[in-house]
Order: structure tokens, then sequence, then C-alpha cells
């Protein structure tokens, strides 16, 4: 970790990471990336397949991202591989940022006992086992320490309705952020699980009913309102400073507080 930034205005300036996991303008990781260039860091931006690109291009170019580039972490090597061209182009990165989740439409939906294990398998290895991977493959590259930053969802510690396995994997991914994070922090390489509440977003269009749970987030928030994507940008970008330094292993909640309300 760097300590002796010139420009406290721009706590970021001089640092490096990636972000994963914009499908369009909607998704957390955008704005994240936004709160990021806002703060001075250098980024390289991934895209899912070749559909996606269509409408993240434009968005990596007025971002300035110095790197864009596919990724499926479904297919063996692509995060390997993507993690390397990060280390030629900016030899040392200080953050990264794990936006990405996938399950089938009907282990959210169903019982969960009767996930297939085709399906925990998908969900597990996409939207937690990559975020392990992701922390082995830049290891190499954060000699200087630096954050690794997940997205969770409150369903990792109660049952949501419609949530599903979800929920299974989200706590599986905060107990890896905890154990990570003890790996990890002899390092100096802090970890960190975001748990943003609802937002209408890509993927949270395929949970039944998000509108209610829109509805029902809102009113029980102490604050009144449900969280926009600029306020999970501006906790994110605020993790990958120095400013976080003494801090590793928590999920901390952006949900305008509707967590702590029953
Ligand atoms: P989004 O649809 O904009 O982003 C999800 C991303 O996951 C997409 O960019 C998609 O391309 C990527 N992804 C899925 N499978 C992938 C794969 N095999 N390889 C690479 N990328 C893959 O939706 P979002 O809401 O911004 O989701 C980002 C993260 O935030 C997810 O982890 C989600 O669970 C979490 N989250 C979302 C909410 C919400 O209400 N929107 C709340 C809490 C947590």
């Amino acid at each position: 970790m760097s300590t002796n930034n010139p420009n406290p205005l721009l706590p970021l300036a001089g640092k490096k990471g990636l972000i994963t996991g914009v499908a369009n303008d909607k998704s957390i990781a955008y704005a994240v990336a936004k709160a990021v260039r806002a703060l001075g860091g250098e980024i390289a931006l991934t895209y899912q397949n070749d559909k996606t690109a269509m409408y993240t291009r434009p968005l990596a170019e007025s971002l300035g991202a110095r790197l864009f580039e596919k990724l499926d972490v479904a297919q063996p090597g692509s995060l390997e591989g993507v993690i390397e061209k990060c280390g030629n182009e900016f030899g040392e990165i200080d953050f990264a940022v794990h936006s990405m989740a996938f399950c089938n439409g009907e282990d959210l939906h169903g019982r969960v006992i009767d996930t297939t294990e085709a399906g925990f398998d998908a969900a597990m290895n996409i939207s937690c086992h990559s975020f392990l991977r992701m922390a082995k493959a830049l290891e190499p590259l954060m000699a200087h320490g630096g954050s690794l930053i997940t997205m969770s969802y409150l369903g990792a510690e109660r049952v949501v309705r419609n949530y599903g396995v979800m929920g299974i994997i989200k706590a599986a991914l905060e107990s890896a952020v905890r154990y990570m994070a003890y790996d990890l922090g002899p390092k100096g390489i802090r970890v960190f699980a975001v748990s943003p509440g609802p937002i209408m977003t890509r993927a949270a269009s395929g949970i039944a009913n998000f509108n209610q749970l829109l509805e029902a987030d809102a009113a029980k928030a102490p604050l009144g309102h449900t969280v926009t994507i600029e306020e999970v940008g501006a906790l994110t970008a605020f993790l990958c400073t120095d400013g976080s330094s003494g801090m590793t292993g928590q999920t901390i909640y952006v949900d305008a507080g509707a967590h702590i309300v029953a």
C-alpha cells in the first residue's frame, strides 16, 4: 500500500485497479468505476461477452479505462488471462472489485433443496469461487497491499423471498471474505464485502417481484429510501483508498439502514 499520496483531494491518484461486472450504465460496477475515476484511480474494465461489449465499450471509453477486456469467469483461464494483461499494463495493482453473480432462474425461485448439483456448482463458481481465484491471481501484483472488494446481499444472512440458493452462495462469499482477510492480512491486502440494498439492475430484474422488494425496503429503511448505484460506488471507492487502511474482513451494508430493522 502506497501511503505518500501528494494529493489528498484525489486519494486514488497513482493507484491502479481492476473493476469487473459492468453490463450497462445501471450496473453497480459502472458506478464504482465512475467513483474510482473521480478520486483519480486508473482502471481496467471487463465485459462478459460480445453482446455486453456493445453497451460497455462506450462506457469504458468515457471513463478513460486503460484496459477493456473480455472476462467470462466460467471459462477456464479467462480470469487469469485478464489479470496477466493488468500486470503487463499496470505493473502493480492496488485494488480490485468483483461485482459478478449468476444463478439459474429456477434456483432463485424454487426451494433450495431442489437446486441441482449443476445449478449449485455454476452459481458457486461464478459468484463466489471466482473471487478466491481473483485474489490468488492478483496476489503477486499486490506486493504493496491494497483492497479486494466483492458485492454481497442481505439474503446471505436472512431468508429473502425469491433469492433462493443465491442466499447460500452469498453467505459463502461473506465467509470467504473473512478467511481471505485472515490469509492476506499479513501482506497488507484488505478484503471486503459491500452489501447494497436492492437496486433495479439487469441482474436484479431476474428476481421475481423485485419491485415489491424495493418498496418494502424503502418503507423499512431508517433513511426512508432505497440506495442508488452512486451510493454503492462512493462506499466502494472509499474502501479502495488508504482511508480504509484500518479495516478488513467486514461485510459493510449500504442499504439506507434497512438491515437493522426487523
Ligand atoms: P448487473 O447485471 O449489472 O451485473 C452483474 C454482472 O455479472 C454483469 O456484468 C455480468 O456480465 C456479470 N457476470 C455474470 N456471469 C459472469 C461470468 N460468467 N463471467 C463474468 N461476468 C459475469 O447487476 P448488479 O446488480 O450490478 O450486480 C453486481 C453485483 O451486485 C452482483 O454480485 C449482485 O449479486 C450484487 N448485488 C446486487 C444487488 C441489487 O439489488 N442489484 C444487491 C446486492 C448485491
